[in-house]
């Protein structure tokens, strides 16, 4: 399931999705998910996607579909 996503109106590929969470390049990305919750600064619906910063970090990236929010935790 490597569907691409709209996120604020454009279509974006998994490891588009990371690099929008991360601010910067990641190596590898999963398939990205839908979160089961709600953006809080605009309710809209929140994916998420686990990617590899680097060969050692493995991160769980959170992003609104609707506006700017982000969330990046340690997976
Ligand atoms: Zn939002």
């Amino acid at each position: 399931m490597s569907e691409n996503r709209v996120v604020q109106g454009r279509m974006v590929t998994p490891k588009k999705l990371a690099e929008l969470v991360e601010g910067d390049s990641v190596m590898e990305a999963e398939a990205i998910e839908d979160a089961d919750r709600d953006c809080p600064d605009c309710g809209g619906d929140v994916i998420s996607v686990t990617y590899m910063p680097s060969v050692t970090e493995l991160v769980t990236g959170y992003k609104c579909q609707d506006c700017d929010w982000r969330e990046r935790t340690d997976a």
